[in-house]
């Protein structure tokens, strides 16, 4: 007999380990989302549902937007806030999750741990000021975006859900309010050593540095000095991740240090953007007044942000102070070679090298310092970087950038691959799409004004295969059309 009842969304194959929560209590406090009105869903994540091991017909219903907004727990959750610091444009601040409810770690068939955390899902003691919610737009938008950025191969938090509560939020005129479910390798940032550094707190600062290493990077788990394996691997990863940012034109736009995440994955989508014209000064922010976390900047950002990390894990590093600080500086000494190692190997496979040569950075840099002179798009015009005779367009018919083509088809003829072999490693590293600013806008306006979702679903669509070209729309493959306002954007929205 089979049943017709609605398989509950409590039991969708959750498989709790709350490690976090059994960690020394100064690291978080119990909480509960507080209930919301009217629960009603909006997306649901069906793939990486199946990806987790939960059954998406228990949470794809009605029913599951009790859960998707905390009114219910999935069986084995241990609600916690996160505590943490950060130093937000270069000042350090007590923070800690003011509007994120972490629910537990996820356990997926195949071992791997993820935390499950609600946004928006109502205050906690580390709220201050803010109401502990979240409008639907910008969870929808990072939703949209988390996704694209997963399926840009980019190491990202990922979104399971968003529900929509019911009720509205006051920011300039009420909207209404919703929650993400974000799943996440862990949520322990660079701002979460940062707290107990300044509070002094050693032991819980040994605590976090064992459980990020055992989560993280369990193979270096009992060798040498756990707090410099710590440093090394969180910059390893780091420099990877900046540099898959450059290759695809993602401005973070608030690379505070409690927004950079030390499983190495992108997180927080507030006021992220990507660059349609290349201009490595590029800021949407409409906070980042001195451009700080600009577009080039990046890189050096991430490197300043792990110098806080390096400082706050120096009590563990060695017990002699001044010993301490010279092996962290020594460590750190070794990012801008890593970075610059990883972005020129981004480079390499955007320009289908797939050998090595000295000239590579200069070929590189000069085609770049060409689309910044004329302003020319970045993703459509790698995408459509082809060996051979340049184009008789736009930018190819600036002078410099004609003789920069001519200088890489004399590169390409120096390794032994083909033309074929090089258009493969450029479709593979050059996206056909991102979601581009205004599409982004277009779709959320839709989506939270008129409660259409049609865009939204398309948008998303396009974005799961970015190095496909089968059923690109145009105006996600072709630059922004001429006089598209410029985007800005947003924090803690
Ligand atoms: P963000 O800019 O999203 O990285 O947030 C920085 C800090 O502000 C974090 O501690 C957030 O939890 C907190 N925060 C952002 N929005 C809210 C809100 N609506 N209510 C409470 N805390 C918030
Ligand atoms: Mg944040």
């Amino acid at each position: 007999m089979t049943s017709t009842r609605t398989p509950d969304p409590r039991a969708a194959g959750w498989r709790f380990d709350n490690s976090y929560a059994r960690l020394p209590g100064a690291l978080h406090s119990r909480v509960v989302p507080t209930p919301a009105a009217m629960p009603q869903p909006v997306v649901f994540n069906r793939a990486l549902a199946m990806d987790l091991g939960l059954d998406p017909e228990a949470l794809a219903g009605e029913g599951a937007a009790a859960l998707f907004v905390g009114n219910q727990l999935p069986e084995g959750a241990e609600p916690i806030a996160q505590a943490y610091a950060g130093h937000q444009f270069g000042n350090l601040a007590r923070l800690g999750d003011g509007r994120a409810i972490l629910l537990g770690e996820h356990l997926t068939p195949s071992g791997k741990r993820f935390d499950i955390q609600l946004k928006g899902a109502g205050p906690t003691p580390y709220s201050r000021r803010g109401d502990g919610r979240a409008a639907l737009g910008p969870m929808l938008s990072e939703y949209l975006v988390s996704e694209a950025m997963h399926g840009l191969g980019i190491p990202t938090t990922r979104s399971l859900a968003v529900a929509a509560t019911g009720e509205p939020v006051f920011r300039e005129e009420p909207l209404r309010g919703a929650v993400l479910t974000r799943v996440a390798a862990s949520h322990i940032r660079v701002g979460t050593f940062e707290l107990f550094a300044a509070l002094g707190d050693t032991e819980s600062l040994r605590h976090l540095c064992d459980h990020t290493l055992q989560r993280h990077f369990a193979d270096r788990v009992g060798f040498g000095n756990p707090a410099l394996a710590l440093l090394a691997e969180v910059m390893e990863r780091q420099a990877m991740l900046v540099a898959h940012w450059l290759r695809v034109g993602f401005v973070h736009g608030v690379m505070n240090t409690d927004n950079m995440a030390l499983g190495g994955e992108t997180i927080d989508y507030g006021p992220c953007a990507f660059i349609d014209a290349y201009d490595p000064g590029a800021v949407f922010s409409s906070i980042d007044h001195q451009g700080r976390y600009a577009f080039g900047a990046q890189p050096r950002i991430a490197g300043w942000n792990l110098a806080r990390f390096a400082e706050a894990l120096l009590p563990l590093v060695h017990p002699e102070p001044e010993q301490a600080l010279g092996l962290a500086q020594e460590a750190l000494s070794g990012f801008e070679e890593r970075s610059r190692w990883h972005w020129l190997a981004a480079l390499r496979g955007k320009l289908g090298l797939h050998t090595e040569e000295p000239g590579d950075l200069d070929l590189a840099t000069d085609l770049l310092q060409g689309l910044h002179r004329t302003a020319a798009d970045y993703t459509h015009t790698f995408r459509n970087l082809r060996p051979g005779p340049a184009p008789a367009s736009s930018p190819w018919t600036d002078p410099g950038l004609a003789e920069w083509h001519r200088r890489w088809n004399d590169r390409l003829a120096r390794q032994p691959q083909s033309v074929g072999e090089v258009a493969t490693r450029m479709r593979a590293n050059n996206p056909a799409v991102v979601p581009r600013n205004h599409a982004v806008e277009a779709a959320l306006q839709a989506a939270s004004g008129q409660g259409d979702l049609a865009p939204f679903h398309r948008l998303l669509e396009a974005l799961a295969d970015p190095y496909a070209d089968a059923g690109k729309p145009a105006f996600l493959t072709e630059p922004p059309p001429p006089g598209t306002p410029r985007c800005r954007t947003f924090c803690g929205t």
